[in-house]
């Protein structure tokens, strides 16, 4: 390792201990972990020995995706569709397919309002393609962020311009939502979620989800503005340490009182999540024509893509260090 590799990376476990634990990321890095540590238990017998050895790496990378977030152009719209930006009837407007999606509001304005479906079902075909090419790395690193994109699909507020109740004075409810209740709650969910599907169409598949997502946004709204006027406003927020800072947080009453008016709906969407990441690693294996992955989980990923997973970490931690860097100036 070069002396200027061992430098970054003391600088940045230093750093590691003073940041804030992630409270901003999708699902919170703590919910897309979780998410695809239990997609492998939907598995049948043939896929689930491979992944179950590899059960670290499909955690672990859960995140990836976010992490690229600050590094990779154009990976940011990958994780929402801002649907309501298409109007009304938007669910009819909008054409399913890309290159219909394209022709009717060119790519320019899809990568601005959000590409999700469409990312799930790309991500899909090239999971696809690495079950047939039998390729362990692409195998590992296409599941790990399959199931990232399906479980921001999941997350209401993944599917709106109001993304973070900015529009509706309710600023902070995305992290509320999907980091805080998961955070506080999520030890306690059922995750016996059942078997695996077959998915005959991913995309279809990925519009319902959004659809489904859509639907939830009016009653995640809805119910914290209700409690908000109800609840005493010097308790909503508690302090928190986090590592070394105090961080300011949805009080435990506060998100205990608005997981109960919105009836386990994380929990649900959790749940759906899994099974759909498990069905669409599932699906694409059947697709691949079930290449023996019993025989190809006897290997580890490769020294390259070890090396490459080094690299990303490294730039995301120096990009967060920037970032940091750039809140107190
Ligand atoms: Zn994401």
């Amino acid at each position: 390792m070069s002396k200027r590799v061992v430098i970054i990376i003391i600088i940045c476990l230093g750093f590691i201990l003073f940041l804030p634990k992630e409270s901003s990321q999708s699902w919170g890095f703590y919910g897309h972990k979780r998410i695809n540590r239990m997609a492998v238990f939907t598995l049948p017998p043939e896929m689930v020995t491979f992944y179950k050895k590899h059960i670290e790496f499909v955690t672990n990378h859960a995140v990836d995706p976010d992490k690229r977030r600050y590094g990779v152009e154009g990976e940011a719209p990958r994780h929402y569709i801002d649907i309501d930006h298409y109007g009304e009837q938007a669910f009819d407007s909008v054409p399913k397919f890309w290159k219909a999606a394209i022709a009717k509001y060119t790519e320019d304005t899809l990568m601005a309002y959000g590409i999700v479906p469409w990312q799930i079902e790309k991500h899909y075909y090239k999971l696809l393609n690495a079950f047939k090419d039998e390729n362990l790395d692409r195998i590992l690193n296409y599941s790990a962020d399959l199931g990232h994109y399906i479980a921001d699909a999941h997350v209401p507020l993944h599917t709106t311009e109001n993304y973070n109740g900015q529009l509706t004075g309710q600023r902070g409810i995305h992290g509320f939502w999907e980091s805080r209740i998961p955070e506080l709650k999520a030890e306690d969910y059922d995750y016996f979620v059942g078997r695996a599907k077959y998915v005959d169409s991913p995309l279809k598949s990925a519009w319902k989800v959004v659809y489904d997502s859509h639907m939830a946004v009016d009653s995640v709204l809805k119910f914290e503005a209700l409690l908000n006027k109800s609840f005493p406003q010097d308790q909503k927020y508690a302090f928190e340490n986090r590592g070394s800072l105090m961080a300011k947080v949805y009080s435990v009453e506060y998100t205990n009182r608005y997981d109960l008016m919105i009836k386990g709906q994380v929990e649900r969407r959790m749940r759906e999540s899994i099974i759909m990441v498990g069905s669409l690693w599932y699906t694409a294996w059947v697709n691949a024509g079930k290449p023996n992955l019993d025989k190809l989980g006897q290997n580890d990923i490769s020294d390259s893509l070890k090396l490459q997973m080094q690299k990303e970490e490294e730039l995301y931690l120096l990009q967060k260090i920037k970032n940091a860097k750039g809140h107190e100036d």
